[in-house]
C-alpha cells in the first residue's frame, strides 16, 4: 500500500507556523512526526490509536454515530483533529483559528484529490494560497473563496507562477488573454 500521499499531506501541513504537529501512528507505534511540540507529539502518536478508538466506542455509545474523524477542543484556542487513513491514525493539533483550512485539506486527502501543475508539476493537492481579496488562506484546491467569494478558479501556481485552474489544468490562450485585461481593466 502507498503511503505518499499521507508523507505529503504531513510534510505540507506540519510546517505550518500555526500547526503544533501532526503525528501519525500505525498499529499504536509512532510512525511519523512533524511539527515544534515533538514531545508531545511523539506522546500523541504512541496513543492515539486507542485515542481513536475510545472515542469512537464513546460516540456509538452514545448514539452520535460512526465519525470518520473527531475534534477535541483545547482550552487555550487549540484543536486536535483525530482521523483514520488506511490503517494510519493521525492527530493534528493546530490553532483553531485554521480550523477550515485544516478540514479542507484533510478532506483532499481522505478524498483522493491530487492536483499536479502541469507546467513545474508539483504537487499542489496540500498546498495553501491567500486570497488577493481579503488575504483568507485557503487551499489551491478551492474555486472560490469561502471568506468573501472572490473568483479563484484560476490562480497562480505557488512554485513556478504560471496561472492554472485549481484542478490543475491549463487555461486556453482566450482565458489567460480575458483574465489579464480584466486584471488591468478591473472586474
Ligand atoms: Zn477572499
Ligand atoms: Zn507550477
Amino acid at each position: 500500500m502507498s503511503n505518499d500521499r499521507l508523507k505529503a499531506f504531513v510534510e505540507k501541513v506540519g510546517s505550518f507556523k500555526d500547526v503544533s504537529y501532526v503525528a501519525v501512528s500505525s498499529e499504536g507505534l509512532p510512525y511519523m512526526i512533524k511539527g515544534t511540540e515533538r514531545e508531545n507529539a511523539e506522546y500523541v502518536a504512541a496513543v492515539a490509536s486507542s485515542l481513536y478508538d475510545r472515542i469512537n466506542e464513546l460516540t456509538m455509545a452514545l448514539n452520535l454515530g460512526k465519525e470518520e474523524r473527531s475534534k477535541i477542543y483545547y482550552p487555550e484556542d487549540y484543536h486536535m483533529l483525530l482521523f483514520k487513513k488506511d490503517n494510519f491514525v493521525v492527530a493534528i493539533k493546530y490553532d483553531f483559528a485554521i480550523d477550515k483550512l485544516i478540514e479542507a485539506l484533510t478532506n483532499n486527502l481522505l478524498k483522493g484529490i491530487e492536483v499536479r501543475c502541469p507546467y513545474c508539476k508539483n504537487d499542489l493537492s496540500f498546498d495553501v494560497v491567500k486570497c488577493p481579496k481579503c488575504g483568507e488562506r485557503l487551499p489551491f484546491t478551492e474555486p472560490k473563496c469561502w471568506n468573501c467569494g472572490a473568483d479563484l478558479t484560476l490562480k497562480e501556481c505557488p512554485h513556478c507562477g504560471n496561472l492554472i485552474y485549481y484542478n490543475g489544468q491549463k487555461p486556453s490562450f482566450i482565458k489567460l488573454l480575458i483574465y489579464k485585461l480584466k486584471r488591468i481593466f478591473g472586474g
